[in-house]
């Protein structure tokens, strides 16, 4: 099987530079040692080629992320392009990027290391590791909106006057291609998927559950199990150890993975992955924002963005070995008492880093 391959990497604003050139300096150290060929081509998006090109996402960038296997990217916007018209804002990069490639499911890993728990709003709680499947691009941020005006009372005699509503559709096929993965993600896990829903209200979550169980007959090793929204989001304050990985719809999952993330202390180390049809250029970036506060600093936690391109090792260009290689890494700097200043716990035995020397740091314990 071949093993040359090629990203698209798009640095992007703020610490996006520093952050994306950590991961290419480990991406490449592994693929030395694992005889991987990882051609990355850098393109623009973002401010940066709003500067450059009057617009937040060049053609050429998206003919770039299409012709890849992978697309590895920092983070955009910052203030400077805060007044921009919205059509032009540096985020809508991020949109054209997941309409165009089909990105139509979202993992956020939630995984907290024992070391950092002190950082954790949950104290002493056993060890964390949740994959947070979300559906991306249907549902109600989706659907049908708008606004009429009625002259109907309430029952209770109150005037309605102007009504809005949105709209929660999603079609058998956008149910069952995400719930599909979320099972083959289970299955390379720890074999528990959790569907959450509000399937005591909404049409939309019987039918999430009915789907989800007829596709557990191809998955019978795989114990699926379902919440409604309100308790899974208590349960992954009491017992965030019981879940293994959760497949769930756009607006549940925007809220229960930003919980999630939360819970395991810092936004420096959350990796992300945004998946489409298999076959297709996913994209990996942290779920952290371009940090303009601290870009220029070296005060940028890099783990967030190598952790990312560890997911696209395994999850885009099928490298297992090489992926668990850099999270083995960076579990090892973290048990050694490395951290960059936004997981300074426990400050009498740490080495404190820069971005530059936490990165070297990973790619010392690279195996
Ligand atoms: P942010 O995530 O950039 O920063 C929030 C706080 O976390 C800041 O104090 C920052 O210094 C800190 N932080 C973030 N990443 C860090 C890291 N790797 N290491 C150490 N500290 C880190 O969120 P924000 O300040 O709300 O947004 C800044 C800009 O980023 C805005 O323009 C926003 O629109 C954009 N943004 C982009 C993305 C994306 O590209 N996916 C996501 C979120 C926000």
């Amino acid at each position: 099987m071949a093993r040359d391959y090629k990203i698209a990497v798009i640095e992007g604003d703020g610490i996006g530079p520093e952050i994306v050139d950590s991961a290419l300096r480990v991406l490449s150290a592994t693929a030395r040692i694992y005889h991987l060929t990882i051609k990355a081509v850098k393109y623009t998006a973002g401010g940066a080629a709003i500067d450059q090109f009057g617009v937040p996402l060049p053609d050429k960038t998206l003919e770039g992320a299409k012709a890849s296997d992978a697309v590895l990217l920092g983070a955009v916007g910052g203030p400077k392009w805060d007044d921009v018209a919205p059509e032009l804002r540096p985020e809508r990069a991020l949109l054209g990027l997941r309409s165009a490639l089909g990105l139509y499911s979202n993992l956020r890993p939630a995984v907290m290391y024992p070391e950092l728990s002190e950082a954790s709003p949950l104290k002493n709680t056993k060890p964390i590791d949740i994959m947070i499947v979300r559906e991306l691009t249907g549902g109600i941020y989706f659907g049908e909106r708008g606004s009429y005006d009625s002259d109907e009372d309430l029952s209770d005699g109150t005037p309605r006057g102007k009504v809005t509503f949105d709209t929660e559709s999603y079609s058998e096929g956008e149910i069952s291609r995400i719930v599909r993965q979320a099972f083959s993600i289970a299955r390379s896990r720890k074999g528990h998927l959790t569907l959450v829903d509000k399937a005591n209200v909404l049409a939309t979550s019987r039918e999430w559950r009915r789907i989800a169980s007829e596709i557990n007959a191809d998955y019978p090793d795989v114990k699926l199990d379902c919440l409604y929204i309100d308790n899974a989001a208590m349960q992954l304050i009491a017992r965030p150890y019981s879940f293994d990985t959760i497949v769930t719809s756009n607006m549940f999952g925007d809220i229960l993975s930003d919980e999630a993330g939360q819970i395991t202390g810092s936004i420096g180390m959350l990796p992300s992955a945004s998946l489409g049809k298999p076959g297709t250029p996913g994209m990996y970036e942290p779920v952290h924002g371009s940090a303009p506060d601290i870009a220029g600093t070296g005060k940028a936690n890099p783990i967030a963005t190598i952790l990312s391109s560890a997911m696209m090792l395994r999850l885009s260009l099928g490298e297992d070995k090489a992926a668990a290689s850099i999270e083995k890494a960076v579990s090892q700097v973290i048990s050694e008492g490395y951290r960059t200043t936004d997981i300074m716990i426990g400050k009498d035995y740490v080495k404190i880093c820069n971005t530059d020397q936490m990165t070297d740091a990973v790619i010392s314990k690279l195996k």
